[in-house]
């Protein structure tokens, strides 16, 4: 019984499905992720027809060879097809790192192959499925990829992929709803401020404003429940324009004490393209902005996407007006590398799912130090934020992160308390 394929020396589809089957299986058994990707050599007969079966032959082994190369020692290649080839990548957390492995794929490939002294070009089509977010059975995870693989082609694509469904659900609570109505009103809102570190000269540079709410009868709600609902309910912005004024006052009262800070606030994603954004932001500043306390913005890749050259020409504006952009949660969205030259950013937030665990996940090591040096080749500062134990900070001084923020140093506080943490800290040692 073989399960490789002859000419390649890879898996066949049998032995791959096989393989894939397991794979699937490991993954839901150990709530670990992979991805699956179909490669397409399209008009591959165009090939065989104009330079014969031994050329054709010549360039399969040598796509083989390729894609052996690209993949990890945790990965799976195979040939599938007479001219499709499939992997298996694993402990891929998201479609953006997937989409990554597949634009190196797609450039690895576009080289042109020698045969004789010819040169010979293919081009190819990638399809990509994620288990468990787009199957978690091997068999609908292969029918789908090849489904977005036919569609890419059919648009004239070079990767296809599953289409996610909503993140996550918003909840429907109608108490939630009536009572978010008047929480501002009603002083039930508070912003808790969490200090971000230098790495190198181990003081603090800022602090981020993270929103609390307090319900009357439910006791404290969390911000991730929350917020989404009063984004659905259009509460959002008065209640942003709150936080932007109330953290500008609250923390122009400390600078005068211990120098100039930085404030970060959470935008949500619609507001960049709020026509009144600017006047909102220039009236605080104008009330409460010191010369000490220097206003950010966090904002979260998917605040881009919808019409990228107007959001950065209003980022521009912001800046040309003092204001910091960082970008939150960097590396769980879809960060096309293409637009990052022009994008007008200051600071890249590495997402503290990769940052909690980094000492024991190599693969996290790995997504954090590419990050890192994208920042700085961009010059742009990176924060680590999530940071909870002296390894994993660590680990981030060796590969000169510049900044950090996580319970290691401190939880977000109220105002009163981070007054007296401020006065206390001595500084990293
Ligand atoms: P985020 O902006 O990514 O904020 C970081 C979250 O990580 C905060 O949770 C913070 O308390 C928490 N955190 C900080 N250090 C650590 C650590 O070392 N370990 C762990 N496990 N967690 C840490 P929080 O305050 O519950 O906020 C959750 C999310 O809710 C925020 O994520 C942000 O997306 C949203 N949010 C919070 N405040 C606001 C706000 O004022 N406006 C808007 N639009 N969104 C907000
Ligand atoms: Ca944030
Ligand atoms: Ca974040």
């Amino acid at each position: 019984m073989t399960t490789t394929d002859e000419l390649t020396g890879l898996y066949d589809r049998k032995g791959f499905l096989k393989l894939l089957s397991g794979q699937v299986k490991d993954a839901n058994t150990y709530k670990t992720k992979l991805a699956l990707l179909i490669v397409d050599i399209n008009r591959f007969y165009r090939i065989n027809n104009i330079y014969g079966y031994e050329a054709g032959d010549e360039i399969l082994k040598k796509i083989a060879l390729v894609l052996r190369n690209v993949i990890r020692e945790q990965d799976y290649v195979a040939r599938i097809g007479d001219n499709r080839f499939a992997l298996i990548l694993s402990g891929i957390m998201n479609v953006g790192h997937a989409e990554l492995a597949a634009h190196k794929i797609l450039r690895l490939l576009q080289a042109p192959f020698l045969f004789g002294d010819r040169k010979i070009y293919v081009d190819c089509t990638i399809g990509i499925s994620l288990c468990p977010l787009h199957a978690s059975n091997y068999m609908f995870l292969m029918k789908e990829c090849e489904s977005v693989l036919h569609g890419a082609k059919e648009k004239g694509r070079t990767i296809g992929i599953s289409e996610t469904l909503e993140d996550e659900e918003i909840p429907e609570d109608w108490d939630i709803e009536l009572a978010l109505d008047d929480a501002l009103d009603k002083d039930q809102l508070q912003i808790h401020y969490q200090p971000k570190i230098a790495l190198d000269s181990g003081g603090v540079v800022g602090v981020e404003a993270l929103l609390r709410w307090n319900h009357p009868s439910r006791g404290f709600i969390p911000p991730n429940y929350f917020i989404p609902i009063a984004e659905r309910m259009g509460h959002i912005k008065p209640i942003t324009n709150w936080i932007f004024n109330t953290a500008l006052r609250q923390g122009s009262e400390w600078t005068d004490k211990w120098g100039p800070l930085s404030i970060a606030v959470n935008i949500p994603p619609d507001f960049i393209l709020m026509p009144d954004l600017k006047d909102l932001i220039a009236n605080a500043m104008n009330l409460w902005g010191g010369d000490n306390v220097s206003p950010v913005l966090e904002i979260v890749e998917r605040s881009l996407v919808l019409e990228p050259e107007k959001s950065f020409s209003i980022l521009r504006e912001l800046q040309e007006m003092g204001i910091g952009i960082s970008i939150d949660d960097f590396g769980t969205g879809y960060s096309s590398l293409s637009y990052f030259e022009k994008l007008p950013v200051n600071e890249l937030k590495i997402d503290q799912s990769f940052v909690t665990n980094v000492v024991g996940s190599p693969a996290n090591q790995n997504i954090v130090k590419l990050i890192v040096d994208l920042a700085h080749a961009f010059d742009m500062e990176v924060v680590a934020e999530g940071v909870e134990d002296l390894g994993a900070l660590q680990y981030l001084k060796k590969i000169k992160c510049d900044l950090a923020q996580g319970y290691y140093f401190a939880k977000p506080m109220p105002q009163e308390q981070i007054k007296d943490w401020l006065s206390n800290f001595a500084g990293l040692k």
